[in-house]
């Protein structure tokens, strides 16, 4: 298998795994016992804490332990809904997770407002914009992704946040995509609230955390016996947030040590390779700042579809542009807020690459994109004659 999908979900780092199984075998004690055994399981819990805040450089009393990054955005989204006063407004952008703008739905069907920000034809937001929706009336929350899953876009938070705090406004940034790949300072870029999924790099599924700052509101969303500072009560995924740390520790580990470079360069050799074989070949914000890891492209002439069969019966894993939900083709929100059509959606693919890929996984994907590109225009050209 070549997979080129670590957007979608990335392969667990066997230093991970290892950190984790014996929370999976020999100490299973509850954290909360107040025995040994239970005092041994407790100590990797803050020791999990400790070191996913230094990811982001907070405190450990601001990382809070959930499932997965859908729940910490709908935890502060949530959270804010419910702090009086009622029914002021939400700024966030078209181009969102599904994992924001489902959450957001409920907050303007209750009598809220929720200002959609348009993007450019790279993703981004326009800061004039967001200026003037923050002096168009109370606004309880800016929501805005770090990285764009679908094109790996960066959104430029720390002048989000400028413009935000100037005039009172706590900021999330839905990091899910950007946490590991990027350094993420949240004393020099002062967020707020801030979602990340261990999944996204290279921990399991199952598992994710948000840092809310200390001076940010934040309303308990799980009630019961107190773990997590009071906010989501429920006897922690103790393996699941040990594998989280070590996760993280790696992370910041590898960024020190220039890991993105390398994933960086295999984008480029990649998209190399891909604009010359498809000269036609548009790659989304090229032009932009973008996560290193990512690659969304469109193939003119190509349907996105057939070729993602024709990679997976070569053993390679990628993407597409739009998402299937119940059997039906829905176009990409991201590539029509971006001002693309449909037509358009349907001809993007998506590659997106981790530090376990190597350079002639990239070739050979190349080769397998090329075939199977010709199959597909043989296949049309017999059915058009
Ligand atoms: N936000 C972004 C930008 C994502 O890419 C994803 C997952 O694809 C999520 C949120 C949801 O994260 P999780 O799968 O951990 O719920």
């Amino acid at each position: 298998m070549i997979y080129l999908d670590s957007n979608a979900t990335t392969r667990i780092d066997p230093e991970v795994v290892d950190a984790m199984l014996p929370f999976l075998t020999e100490h299973y004690a509850n954290p909360s016992s107040g025995y040994k055994a239970g005092r041994l399981v407790k100590r990797a819990v803050t020791g999990a804490r400790q070191q996913v805040a230094n990811l982001l450089n907070a405190e450990p009393d601001e990382i809070i332990f959930t499932g997965c990054g859908t729940e910490s955005n709908n935890a502060v989204i949530q959270s804010l809904w419910h702090t009086p006063p009622a029914g002021r407004q939400v700024i966030s952008a078209r181009s969102e997770h599904s994992a924001v703008i489902e959450p957001l739905k409920p907050w303007q069907q209750d009598g809220g407002r929720v200002t959609w920000l348009d993007v450019d034809r790279h993703g981004r937001i326009d800061l004039a914009q967001l200026e003037s929706a923050l002096d168009d009336g109370p606004t309880a929350l800016v929501t805005l992704m770090w990285a764009n899953n679908e094109t790996g876009v960066l959104q430029s938070i720390p002048d989000i946040v400028r413009l935000a705090h100037d005039r009172g406004v706590p900021v999330h940034t839905d990091a899910v995509q950007a946490c590991g790949k990027l350094p993420i300072d949240v004393r020099q870029c002062p967020v707020d609230y801030l979602s990340l999924s261990g999944h996204k790099f290279h921990a399991p599924k199952g598992v994710g955390a948000l840092f809310a700052s200390r001076r940010a509101r934040l309303r308990p969303w799980l009630l019961g016996g107190g773990q997590e500072g009071g906010h989501r009560s429920g006897t922690e995924n103790v393996a699941g947030v040990v594998a989280l740390g070590r996760a993280a520790e790696l992370m910041a580990s590898h960024l020190r040590q220039g890991d993105m470079a390398r994933i960086e360069a295999l984008r480029d050799r990649f998209e190399t390779g891909l604009t010359r074989t498809f000269p036609n070949a548009e790659i989304h914000a090229a032009g932009a700042p973008r996560l290193p890891t990512t690659c969304s492209v469109q193939l003119p002439g190509l349907d996105a579809a057939g070729l993602l069969i024709l990679l997976d019966q070569r053993g390679v894993c990628a993407s597409a542009g739009s998402a299937c939900h119940s059997a039906a083709v829905h176009p990409s929100h991201v590539l029509e807020a971006m001002g693309y059509d449909a037509e358009h959606a349907a001809r993007t693919l998506r590659f997106s690459f981790s530090r376990f890929n190597t350079a002639p996984e990239i070739d050979q994907a190349l080769d397998h994109l090329a075939a199977a590109a010709t199959i597909m225009r043989r296949e049309q050209s017999r059915l058009t004659s």
